[in-house]
Order: structure tokens, then C-alpha cells, then sequence
């Protein structure tokens, strides 16, 4: 048995070299960050979980992993809220999802039709090495959409936008209308490289285009909460989809001038990306996802 670790926050268990969802998150601590009055972000192991708490429940957005789900639910009591009584999922992934089972028992999920397809077939993550099987029937979203959908919820109205093909085939971002908050799922990863996740529906030019659409439908004071990495505020989104174009603008312009990936010169990597490059996906990764997807 051995770990990895990646990015000082993503572990994942290795048992006779097959590699477990579920990592191993012992001694794991919740902390949390207050958004805006009411509005909250919690840190944890996995993607970062928005909340809501108000007068008329707990909505949660994501929620990490089974094994941290007492320390979760102790974060949302310590706010002054109990059980969630919905939780979204932004997408499918595993470290978003992996709580379902838990909360699903007490609180309603919602997610895309496509999320739930997949959590009930069960599906495998290459680049990390895992496969998640078929989730049990009480870790099922039973409120699926294909579009969107709003909900009216602690006095401002909450809607979850699907952007297609984009980090998945089943992506959700979760706009708080009066508060002025977004939850980017995965379709932000704050200070790294996105991992975007090619073999189940993701696209790098349908990830960049897509983190576009927020960033038109927002504002300069809308506070960010990325699926990974720190709080964030509108320019700092705004810079990495800039960094998001230039890599794309950077791949089309090598595949015009015929260099193959293996031929790709460091030197010629864009300067922006040495900003990027100490999180999940390194620039080799980064590198070799765009040119992948990107089409000339
Ligand atoms: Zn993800």
C-alpha cells in the first residue's frame, strides 16, 4: 500500500496498485471561510463546498468525501445550520460527490441529468488513476435538469446554469443572485491548471468558452468560489481565463507551424504558465490535454 501525494491536498489510496476513490482522509479538518453574510465556503479534501445558511435551511453546493461528512456536518452546525436540506452537485467527480451517500439520506440532490447517469453506472478518472463504481440508490441526485434550475431559497433566488462539455459532459455552476456569488464547480481551478477530463465529455475549448459565459453573466465585485484553490474575486477569474485563451491561442499556433507535441520547445511555452503550474496538473499534463482537444 502507498499514497500519492498531489498538490498537497488531493491523496489518493493505492491497494495492490489499483487506485480507490475514496481516499484516505483520517485527522482530515474542515475549515471554514465566511463569502457573505450567510454564504460560505468550506476547505476540505476535495472540491470546495459552498453553503448556504438562513432562515430557511442549509443548501449545500459539493460535498467531498464519505469519510469527512461528520467534520462537514459539524462545520454547518458550528455556522448555526443542520442537516442540508438540498445539496447541488456541479458534476460527477468523486471528491464533489463522494458524500452523497450520506447527505442524500436527509437532504434532496440535485444535479444534471448526466450526473446522474454516471453515478449510476459508475465510471473511471484516467488521469488520477481511479474508478468509482455504480453509487447506491440514497447517493443519487433526485432533482435532475438539463438546462438549469432555480431555487428560491434564504430570501434570494439560487440558479444552477449547466454549461455543456465543458470540465464534463454534466457541469453546473450555482449563481447566488443577491449575495453576488458564484460556485464555478470545476470549471475554475484557482492558481493551477484546470484538470479537464477528456475521456468523460470535457473539452478544453468548451472549458474556456464556457468559463467566458460566467465571466460575461457576473460582475467586477461577484466573489468567486473556484471547485479548487483559494476564494477568489473577478480579476483573478478574469486572468486565468486570459491564461486559459493564451494556452489554446499557443497549441493552434504549433499545430499550424506542424510541431508535434513530443517537439513542443519549453523555451516557446507561454511566461504566464510558470504561474500555474504547481497544482494537480503540471505543464507537461497541461500541455499534452490541450493539444489532445485542441483542434488546429
Ligand atoms: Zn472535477
Amino acid at each position: 500500500m502507498k499514497q500519492f501525494l498531489l498538490a498537497g491536498s488531493l491523496v489518493i489510496l493505492m491497494l495492490n496498485g489499483v487506485a480507490q476513490a475514496e481516499p484516505d482522509v483520517t485527522g482530515g479538518e474542515i475549515k471554514t471561510h465566511e463569502v457573505k453574510p450567510g454564504i460560505y465556503l468550506l476547505e476540505g479534501k476535495g472540491g470546495n463546498i459552498g453553503l448556504s445558511i438562513g432562515e430557511d435551511g442549509v443548501l449545500m453546493i459539493d460535498d467531498q468525501f464519505e469519510g469527512l461528512s461528520a467534520q462537514v456536518q459539524a462545520a454547518i452546525e458550528n455556522l448555526g445550520g443542520s442537516e442540508p436540506d438540498f445539496v447541488i452537485n456541479t458534476h460527477f467527480h468523486h471528491d464533489h460527490t463522494g458524500a452523497n451517500v450520506v447527505f442524500g439520506r436527509t437532504g434532496r440532490v440535485l444535479a444534471h441529468t448526466n450526473v446522474r447517469s454516471r453515478l449510476i453506472s459508475g465510471f473511471e478518472v484516467k488521469t488520477f488513476n481511479t474508478v468509482v463504481g455504480p453509487a447506491p440508490q440514497e447517493a443519487l441526485p433526485v432533482i435532475t435538469y438539463d438546462q438549469g434550475v432555480s431555487l428560491h431559497f434564504n430570501g434570494e433566488e439560487i440558479k444552477v446554469w449547466h454549461l455543456p462539455t465543458g470540465h464534463t459532459d454534466g457541469d453546473s455552476v450555482v449563481l447566488f443572485t443577491e449575495s453576488n456569488v458564484v460556485h464555478m464547480g470545476d470549471l475554475m481551478f484557482a492558481g493551477m491548471f484546470p484538470f479537464i477530463d477528456l475521456i468523460n465529455g470535457g473539452d478544453v475549448e468548451g472549458y474556456v468558452r464556457n468559463v467566458g459565459t460566467v465571466i460575461n453573466a457576473i460582475d467586477a465585485n461577484t466573489r468567486v468560489i473556484p471547485g479548487h484553490g483559494a476564494l477568489s474575486a473577478y480579476d483573478a477569474l478574469k486572468a486565468w481565463h486570459a491564461m486559459l485563451k493564451t494556452s489554446v491561442d499557443f497549441v493552434k499556433d504549433q499545430k499550424l507551424q506542424g510541431i508535434v507535441l513530443s517537439e513542443v520547445n519549453p523555451e516557446d511555452h507561454p511566461k504566464v504558465w510558470k504561474d500555474y503550474a504547481d497544482g494537480f496538473i503540471n505543464t507537461d499534463q497541461w500541455l499534452e490535454t490541450l493539444y489532445t482537444s485542441v483542434k488546429q
